[in-house]
């Protein structure tokens, strides 16, 4: 019997279109008639209040249970799933004349009395209903075929670089096929397992000086590696961008271990780059989870890994799920933070040791949660400069700047730039000048009265260049945390800083020892030769400032003088300083 022969026949049998529809489909879903008429039943909901035909909720109850988008959290299928249910409903208007609407599509309204007497006397159901049917059934089978044939010859077509969907699918297929294995192996093999996932380190920057051709050639090189590295019953997969997860069956944890140092050994150099790769193994202890819970402690230890200085690699730990958590938090409750202004900008007062007044003051982000209070910086920031939200944030505390510049600039205050910290995110991009300049004009401040805190990164080059355009646009550029990194000095003769702020270690060294003490006189001494302001950053003690004094260092900022503070206890602060240094 054909589909459409079927789903007659349950139309015959008085069952509503929807229950028709998904009956007829039932084999091809692998349900039998009972559940799914049962299942069906509630499909018509739309239909009898006259809203959507019951031919469009059952004809994508059968596309998502044939494609079994069942896995929230892979934002391709949903992509994919949502691509398809606008094409079903799309082919399905066209078909019947522009609507999916019931009431339009029978030109009565079932939903009251009168509307379902009319179909009744005229035998609408079975005039008119047939067609809606049958439209649904040509779809829905040339749809299921595509998908079949596209799941089947997937591996064999080499791909049109634009057919992202495609593409899409291949990888959806992969995976699919990966966590079908995997399943297979927990299940039959008796010995030990361990998901092992690993990415590059800064594949992202390694795309921008590149390119992402090169990109492109280094993630098929790194596949094609692993096609030899593993061996039977050794699944692979490429899970996103630069992120790969092995799952492999061992018998001594050394054995896991060789085959890291394997991967790094083979897979550590394509053509001129050098590849470097953070790892993350969770070791199965409980069969019973869920697979995808499985792949998230690979996945925290590998996060885990790349805050580890000392060693690439990291072996899951229980407490690796509160990280998860936290970042789950943040990442869900971001966006709100914004709208609802729980981000909120602080100010920490620089001040000048010998005028015994405050100079100017930093902008830093605090995220006063309604539940959880406060939540500082190197909690959050993190998690937003990897998935792209610091640009938000950013953008949400250099307004809240500008207009505190605004108020102090109308009521006659005397100069106090305030400096707004620009995440290295921003300096791949670039878009975000053009946005500060915007702020300014938008917001009517005077340039030099908002400065920029730049810290260094993987990428220096980057910083160089994106300074140097900052510079002839007019910004004054402060060096952040000068010291904490590997390549201060080089920076500084490659970009034009106006100031530098050497970071609170130096100031923790310097009062231990003789030597910190020692670097610290000739960073001071370098950086009047090179004519560049100075302020040193986290001074706590009387002692600190003292010797600060001593060596010629006059702008400070630290708990000693002021912590950061909500910008309204800051202008009552300003108003009063500058009141006193006016007698
Ligand atoms: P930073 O820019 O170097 O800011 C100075 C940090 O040192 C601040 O931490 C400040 O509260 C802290 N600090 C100041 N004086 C002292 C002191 O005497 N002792 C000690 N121990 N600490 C002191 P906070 O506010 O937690 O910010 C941490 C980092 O987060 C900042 O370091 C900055 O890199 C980043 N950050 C803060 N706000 C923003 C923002 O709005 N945007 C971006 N992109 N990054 C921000
Ligand atoms: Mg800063
Ligand atoms: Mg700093």
């Amino acid at each position: 019997m054909t589909h459409e022969e079927r789903a007659n026949e349950l139309l015959r049998q008085d069952y509503h279109c929807s229950q028709a529809l998904f009956g007829a489909f039932a084999g091809d879903l692998g349900l039998d008639i009972k559940t799914a008429l049962k299942l069906s039943t509630c499909f018509g909901v739309g239909m009898r209040q006259g809203d959507v035909c019951g031919c469009v909720t059952a004809g994508l109850m059968i596309l998502g249970v044939a494609f079994g988008f069942d896995d929230p959290q892979e934002r391709e299928l949903e992509v994919f799933g949502n691509k398809k249910t606008e094409e079903f409903i799309s082919l399905f208007k066209e078909a019947m004349g522009g609507s999916y609407l019931c009431k339009d599509i029978l030109h009565t309204d079932v939903s009251n009395p009168q509307g379902m007497a009319k179909m009744r006397q005229e035998g609408l159901k079975f005039k008119i209903c047939p067609n809606a049917l049958a439209a649904s059934i040509r779809i829905l089978e040339r749809m299921l075929q595509e998908y079949q044939d596209n799941m089947q010859d997937l591996d064999m077509v080499v791909l049109p670089e634009d057919d992202a969907m495609k593409s899409a699918l291949r990888r959806v297929n992969k995976l699919t096929r990966f966590r079908r294995n995997v399943l297979a192996l927990l299940s039959h093999c008796e010995g030990k397992i361990a998901f092992l996932q690993f990415d590059i380190r800064s594949f992202k920057v390694i795309n921008d000086i590149y390119g992402e051709m090169i990109g492109d050639e280094i993630l098929d090189f790194v596949t094609e590696g692993l096609k030899k590295l593993c061996g039977e019953q050794q699944y692979f997969v490429n899970l996103r961008s630069d992120v790969f997860m092995i799952v492999t069956p061992y018998e001594e944890e050394e054995e896991l271990t060789v085959f890291v140092s394997c991967i790094r050994e083979t897979l550590g150099d394509f053509k001129h780059v050098k590849l470097q790769y953070t790892f993350g193994i969770y070791i199965v202890d409980d069969r019973n989870m869920e697979l995808r819970q499985m792949e998230d402690r690979a996945a925290m230890a590998r996060k885990a890994a790349k805050e580890n200085i000392m060693s690439d690699t990291a072996f899951y730990q229980e407490q690796f799920k509160e990280m998860l958590y936290t970042r789950r938090f943040i990442e869900d409750s971001m966006k709100s933070g914004i709208t609802q202004r729980h981000f909120q900008m602080y100010l920490q007062p620089k001040y000048s040791i010998s005028q015994h007044t405050i100079v100017g003051a930093e902008a830093l982000v605090r995220w006063i949660h309604p539940v959880k209070g406060m939540i500082y910086p190197g909690e959050f920031i993190p998690v937003l400069e990897e998935n792209g939200f610091i640009r938000n944030v950013d953008y949400y505390i250099w307004e809240e700047a500008c207009r505190f510049i605004k108020r102090c600039e109308d009521e006659g205050i005397t100069e106090c730039p305030i400096s707004v910290n620009v995440s290295r995110y921003h300096l791949v991009e670039g878009e975000f000048i053009q946005v500060l300049n915007g702020m300014i004009d938008r917001i009517g401040i005077e340039k030099q009265h908002l400065e920029l805190e730049i810290t260094e990164t993987v990428n220096n080059q980057q910083i160089s260049e994106m300074s140097g355009q900052l510079k002839d646009g007019g910004f004054m550029l402060l060096m952040d945390d000068f010291g904490s990194g590997y390549s201060s000095l080089s920076i500084l003769l490659e970009t034009p800083f106006d100031v530098i702020k050497i970071d609170k270690k130096f100031m923790e060294n310097m009062l231990v020892s003789k030597k910190g003490r020692l670097i610290l006189e000739q960073v001071v001494a370098m950086a009047k030769k090179l004519d560049l302001g100075l302020l040193a950053e986290g001074v706590e003690t009387r002692e600190q400032v003292e010797l600060l004094q001593e060596i010629g260092c006059d702008m400070v900022q630290g708990f000693y003088y002021a912590k950061p503070m909500p910008a309204e206890e800051f202008y009552e602060l300003l108003k009063e300083d500058r009141k006193l240094n006016a007698v």
